[in-house]
C-alpha cells in the first residue's frame, strides 16, 4: 500500500459520511468500525532448496451479527492488515446489501504466488489453514478465492480443514472446484454480476448492452469472465489489461481468441499480438474513451491525479475499493455515475452463498437456477439502492452504504450488547 492511501481509512470516513447522510442512529456505530477480531500468523514454509521461510497471514473478523464471517483470500506481496481490514469491512457491507445472511471477514497472506512452485503453495496453503483452523468453519467463518488464489487453492483449503476434523466438510469453502462441491455457475459469478449490474445501470438511462463500449483493467478472474460474458452480449470491449499493460482495438477486442490466449498458465497481455490491436499502458487503459470504465485489478486505481483525466460515462466498480474518496468527490463533479464495488462484484459471494447453501442441504443446483437467482437477488437488491438515492439525494455509493449501515445498525439494536 502506498504511505498516503489507506483503505482501512477509506472505508471508515466513507461509513461515516453515509451514516449522516441516512439519518442513522449513531449509538452502535463504534461496533461496526472495528473488526471483531484480528488474527496475525507466522507461517514456516519447507522451500523446494531445503531453507525455511516464513511467512506472515492474516484473518480478520468484521463482523458476524447477520451471519457466519465470509469472505476471500488474497495472495499479494503488498497485502497487509489494514487492507484485509478494509477487505473484511466492504464484505460486511456486501452481504448486507445483497441482503445474505453472513457478516464479513477476508484473509491474505504476504507473498507474490508467483515466485513459488506449486508444492511450496500448497504446503504455505495448508499451514495457513492449519493455523486459522480453530476459527473457520461451516457455521463460524467461509473463505472463497479472491486475488491470486483460485478453486486449486480452495480444494487445497477444504482438505487440510477436512483432515484436521476427520471428515469431509465442504461447507468450509466456497469457490472450490464443482468436483469437490463446488456450486456450478461460482467461478464465473463475479463477472457475471458485475454484467448484471452494467445492464441494470444503463437501463436506468434507456440503454442496453449490446452496442456498449467497455475497458476493464484487470483480465484474471472477475475481468475475464466479465470481459467474455460482455463479449457474448454484443458489447465492444475495446481494451483490457492485467499487471503486465493493456490492449487496445478501436473495433473491439476479439475475447474469446484471447480467452483461449489467456487459458495458458502464465500468459501475459504484455505478449499477446492479434491484427488490429495495439499495445498501451494501465495508465492508458484508465483514460481510454469508452461508455463504461470497469476497474476489475486492485485498491487506488481511480484516484484524485487521474479522476479529472476519465473519459467514461459510467465506472462499475469490479475490483474492490479501485477509487479513492478523493476521486470519487472529482466524479461526481464531472457526472460519471459509479455502481460501487458493494454491489457491482456481489455476484461472488451471492452465488458463494448459493453454494454453501447446496452443501449444508447435501443438493446440486443446475447453472440455470444458479444464475437466474443470481439476476433476482442482484435486481432486488439494485432496487433498494434506487430508492435509498432517491430518498437521500446521493451517489449510488453512499446509497449502497447507507442501505448496508441500515441494516447492520438495526441488527446490532435488536441483538442489544453482550453480557
Ligand atoms: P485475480 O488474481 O484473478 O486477477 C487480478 C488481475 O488484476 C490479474 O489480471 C492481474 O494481472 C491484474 N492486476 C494486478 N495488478 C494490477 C495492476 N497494478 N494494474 C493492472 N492490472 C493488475 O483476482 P480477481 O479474483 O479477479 O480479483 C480482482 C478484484 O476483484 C479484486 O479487487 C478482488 O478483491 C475483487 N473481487 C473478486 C472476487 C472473486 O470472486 N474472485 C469477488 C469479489 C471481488
Amino acid at each position: 500500500m502506498s504511505e498516503t492511501y489507506n483503505p482501512y481509512t477509506n472505508v471508515i470516513h466513507t461509513m461515516t459520511r453515509a451514516m449522516e447522510l441516512g439519518h442513522i442512529d449513531q449509538s452502535m456505530f463504534e461496533i461496526l468500525k472495528n473488526p471483531q477480531r484480528e488474527t496475525k500468523v507466522y507461517l514456516p514454509v519447507e522451500m523446494d532448496d531445503g531453507t525455511i521461510k516464513v511467512f506472515e497471514g492474516y484473518r480478520v473478523q468484521h463482523s458476524n451479527i447477520r451471519g457466519p464471517f465470509k469472505g476471500g483470500i488474497r495472495y499479494h506481496q503488498d497485502t497487509d492488515l489494514d487492507e484485509v481490514k478494509a477487505l473484511a469491512t466492504w464484505m460486511t457491507l456486501k452481504c448486507a446489501v445483497a441482503d445474505i445472511p453472513y457478516g464479513g471477514a477476508k484473509g491474505g497472506i504476504k507473498v507474490d504466488p508467483h515466485t513459488l512452485s506449486t508444492r511450496e503453495l500448497r504446503a504455505l496453503t495448508r499451514r495457513y489453514t492449519f493455523a486459522i483452523a480453530p476459527i473457520i468453519g461451516t457455521d463460524t467463518d467461509i473463505p472463497a478465492p479472491d486475488v491470486n488464489t483460485s478453486p486449486q487453492t480452495m480444494a487445497w483449503l477444504l482438505d487440510t480443514y477436512s483432515q484436521l476434523n476427520g471428515h469431509p466438510c465442504p461447507g468450509v469453502v466456497t469457490g472450490k472446484p464443482i468436483e469437490l462441491g463446488g456450486s456450478r455457475g461460482r467461478n464465473s459469478a463475479t463477472g457475471r454480476g458485475v454484467v448484471i449490474s452494467t445492464r441494470l445501470l444503463l437501463s436506468q438511462n434507456d440503454k442496453e448492452l449490446a452496442g456498449t463500449t467497455v475497458a476493464i483493467q484487470g483480465m484474471g478472474n472477475v475481468g475475464a469472465n466479465a470481459a467474455r460474458i460482455f463479449y457474448h452480449r454484443g458489447v465492444k470491449v475495446l481494451a483490457v489489461s492485467d499487471v503486465s499493460g493493456g490492449l487496445y482495438c478501436p473495433d473491439g477486442i476479439d475475447i474469446d481468441a484471447l480467452s483461449v490466449y489467456l487459458e495458458k498458465e502464465g500468459a501475459l497481455l504484455k505478449d499477446y499480438s492479434a491484427p488490429g490491436i495495439t499495445h498501451i499502458s494501465n495508465e492508458e487503459i484508465l483514460t481510454c474513451n469508452c461508455d463504461v470504465l470497469v476497474p476489475a485489478a486492485l485498491e487506488n486505481q481511480i484516484t484524485a491525479e487521474n479522476a479529472g483525466k476519465l473519459n467514461c460515462t459510467y465506472i462499475v466498480e469490479a475490483a474492490n475499493g479501485p477509487t479513492t474518496e478523493e476521486a470519487d468527490a472529482i466524479l461526481e463533479k464531472r457526472g460519471i455515475t459509479l455502481i460501487p464495488d458493494i454491489f457491482a462484484n456481489s455476484g461472488g459471494v451471492i452465488v458463494s452463498y448459493f453454494e454453501w447453501v447446496q452443501n449444508i442441504q447435501e443438493l446440486t443446483w443446475d447453472r440455470d437456477q444458479v444464475n437466474e437467482m443470481l439476476e433476482k437477488l442482484m435486481s432486488r437488491s439494485f432496487q433498494s439502492l434506487l430508492d435509498t438515492a432517491a430518498e437521500c439525494h446521493c451517489s449510488f455509493r453512499m446509497a449502497a452504504y447507507i442501505v448496508a449501515l441500515r441494516k447492520l445498525v438495526t441488527a446490532e439494536k435488536m441483538k442489544g450488547i453482550f453480557p
